[in-house]
């Protein structure tokens, strides 16, 4: 049987040269393609009226006849009008289209079409605007029988480029839809029946010309289910394929970790106790470890990924520890070097400008060259080297490293890894505090093993947050004089001024953007200072300012050098001020549920009770319904799962930057289809790794795994 993998689109009748570029673009270039096209949403055009029952403002559908067609030059806007007035058994009116002169050669007198679309009442009249249009019949020597698609009916709408539009994909994939049934479907027979899955032709023409939305739905579902359970099929694949590489074999020493944890001022919680535990028992596997650390801000995951550190160190291998920003890799710098002090293990941090060493001999800093870092860490003098996520890409030569930590990044390559170390592949170990809703942790994240923080430490308070209308501005003010004279601090954080909304496909550039964030900054500060706390200390920080700056005013913050700290998002992500209890979030609706639940993150870190205002000045019924989600709701991953439901995957993992094809991404809110694709897929691999008994499913994969990035 001929593939259609392998009829080129130029095939197909009414596909001309010129226009297989364009197809191209929207990675159209075989039969195949084509049906795998499928449409993003339906126009409902299957209300069929007579003329007489229309009313205003629905959308319809008439079967009429053309009595008059005519082009006409608006006087006002320099565009054509095309007016034609038409008939049924009940009554006339006329339909009005903007810009399409030729249309008076499609629409001729006297011939019977279906028109679809929006009746609309102006001047004292009934027209329709815009309608699709279509010949009721016609024939052709490949068509005879003939069903409207453009009208009267579900109609889909595909994604369009320059030079091809939905009406003409819509007419194409009708006249290849036959070709749906010889594609051969790659699942198993037996998934098919256990899932109930519609067979595959089926569902294709169900999802592009369905009959009702729920035949739409199911069609849609089945290749979404097809999606799924390939993303699972590779992730679950890397994992075992992961866990077949050598890894360096370090025995947990369990002596350190409990002289570690006494010199700690708190006890851990339970979930701390076990991630570290899932850890340790990886590294001792002699396979890579491959562990996400989930956990709320605040949950303390620091400690858990320097327990790891320890027993790296003390088995003779180096860890690198990457942190998103430098503010974060200082914080850490500090952290890892008093937790590890008391076992006598170097930690290094080294920076775009910094270089700094923490000698546990002497217990203090110094800050030689940065060449000297990078020799020191080539020689192994460095057990515990500490950057930014550019430490690893700088060229710098670890001599034996052993385990990676990734703060706030999720992946990285097991290439990556591996062109680290000589021998064997480091440990890696993610931490995220982005809590992810569970189906999308185990869609993007399924090759990862998952160590979950879902229990704060004790001693933390509720914060209580609440949103500020403008005219209680003077009395949140108030409020927070008050916390300063109790001995408090406050951050108050300004947002990212949006992007002008034309340049809604071309960013905004990166520093364009700082730019107007600093200036909200520096206005803020500006007001702050001179107006409403004339008598209080407020400094500044942003993403502008030299590293040294930053880490200087942070550092001063934290000593209580100063009372408010006003600052860009650069706070957004793991800042640790124990004393600060009061986050103020000027123009919240402009942040996102999780940028705000992180902020909010940003206190209550210490037995004072802590306070998150959030001003808004906004009446749009969606951004105030998501604000309040953050009243009603302290845990970070219940804020992502109504982040997660109110705002869709799209927009929850940033546009396009998942790497998922559109289907699973769309599909990303349905848990249970998650899980039993998962389910098949891992039944699957147990059964039959190397899928030699499925060879369409084999081929299929290999495909896929070509155009899905996972890395
Ligand atoms: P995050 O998970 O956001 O990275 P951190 O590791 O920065 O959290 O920890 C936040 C704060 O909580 C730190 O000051 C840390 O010392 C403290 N901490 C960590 N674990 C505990 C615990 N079990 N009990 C009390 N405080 C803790
Ligand atoms: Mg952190």
């Amino acid at each position: 049987m001929d593939d259609i993998k392998n009829i080129p689109i130029e095939k197909l009748k009414g596909v001309s040269a010129k226009i297989i570029k364009p197809l191209k673009h929207l990675g159209i270039e075989t039969v195949y393609d084509l049906l795998a096209h499928l449409p993003f949403r339906y126009d409902d055009f299957s209300h069929r009226a007579a003329i007489s029952a229309l009313r205003p403002e629905t959308v319809a559908t008439v079967r009429v006849r053309i009595n008059s067609v005519a082009n006409q030059r608006s006087w006002k806007k320099n565009i054509m009008i095309t007016t034609a007035l038409v008939s049924d058994a009940t009554g006339n009116i006329s339909a009005v289209w903007f810009n399409q002169p030729f249309l008076t050669r499609t629409l001729r007198i006297g011939r019977v079409v279906y028109l679809s679309g929006k009746v609309v009442y102006e001047n004292g009249r009934l027209f329709f605007q815009n309608p699709a249009y279509e010949s009721e019949s016609y024939e052709t020597k490949s068509h005879k029988i003939y069903e409207p698609i453009h009208t009267a009916r579900l109609v889909p709408v595909y994604r369009e480029t320059r030079g091809i539009t939905s009406r003409w994909l819509r007419y194409l994939t009708h006249n290849a839809l036959p070709l749906a049934e010889r594609i051969e479907d790659p699942i198993p027979q037996e998934i098919i029946r256990r899932q109930k899955l519609h067979p595959l032709a089926a569902a294709i023409i169900s999802a592009h010309f369905p009959k009702t939305l729920e035949d739409a739905r199911a069609g849609k579902k089945r290749l979404a289910f097809d999606e799924l359970f390939f993303i699972q099929l590779t992730l679950l694949k890397n994992r075992a394929a992961i866990k077949t590489l050598p890894a360096p074999q370090i025995k947990a020493d369990i002596e350190a970790v409990k002289k570690l944890l006494a010199a700690l001022p708190f006890t851990l919680t339970n979930a701390q106790r076990k991630a570290a535990w899932e850890i340790l028992k990886d590294m001792e596997k002699g396979a890579p470890m491959n562990r996400l650390l989930e956990g709320d801000v605040g949950s303390g995951k620091t400690v858990v990924a320097a327990i790891g550190a320890l027993n790296a160190s003390l088995a003779g291998w180096q860890t690198a520890v990457m942190a998103p920003t430098e503010v974060l890799a200082h914080q850490h710098f500090a952290t890892f070097s008093k937790l590890l002090a008391h076992e006598n293990i170097s930690v290094a941090l080294l920076t775009g400008k910094t270089a700094i060493v923490f000698d546990p001999e002497i217990k203090t800093e110094y800050r030689p060259k940065k060449s000297e870092v990078v020799k020191m860490i080539k020689e192994g003098r460095v057990a515990v080297a500490i950057g930014t996520h550019a430490l690893i890409q700088e060229n710098i030569a670890f001599k034996n490293l052993g385990l990676i930590i990734l703060d706030e990044q999720h992946r990285f390559g097991v290439k990556q890894r591996a062109a680290l170390a000589q021998k064997s592949i480091p440990h890696f170990l993610s931490m995220t505090a982005t809590p992810i809703p569970r189906t999308l942790a185990l869609t993007a994240y399924g090759d990862l093993d998952i160590s979950i923080l879902n229990e704060m430490p004790a001693n933390r308070k509720k914060i209580i947050t609440q949103i500020i209308a403008p005219a209680d501005r003077d009395g949140a003010y108030r409020f927070v004089k008050e916390e300063v004279q109790k001995g408090r601090q406050v951050f108050v954080i300004c947002p990212r001024i949006d992007p002008p909304a034309e340049s809604s496909g071309e960013n905004i550039s990166q520093l364009e953007l700082n730019r107007l964030e600093i200036k909200s900054v520096k206005e803020e500060y500006a007001k702050l200072s001179e107006r409403i706390f004339p008598d209080l200390n407020i400094a500044m920080l942003h993403g502008k300012m030299k590293s040294r700056e930053k880490e200087k005013t942070i550092g001063e913050f934290k000593e209580k050098r100063f009372d408010i700290l006003v600052s860009t998002s650069v706070i957004e992500v793991g800042i640790d001020i124990p004393n600060a209890s009061v986050m103020m979030i000027e123009g919240a609706e402009r942040f996102g549920l999780a940028q705000l639940h992180q902020f909010r993150g940003r206190v209550g870190r210490s037995e004072h009770q802590s306070y998150c205002l959030m001003f808004s000045e906004t009446d749009n019924t969606d951004a105030r319904r998501r604000l309040r989600a953050l009243l009603e709701c302290e845990n970070g991953f219940e804020l992502a799962e109504k982040d997660l439901a109110i705002r869709g995957p799209g927009d929850f993992f940033g546009t396009r930057q998942s790497g998922l094809p559109d289907l699973a991404m769309a599909s990303l809110n349905d848990a249970e289809l998650i899980k039993s694709a998962r389910e098949e897929a891992k039944k699957l691999i147990k059964e039959d790794f190397r899928l030699s008994r499925y060879q369409k499913l084999k081929e299929r994969l290999q495909e896929l795994t070509v155009k899905i990035h996972f890395e």
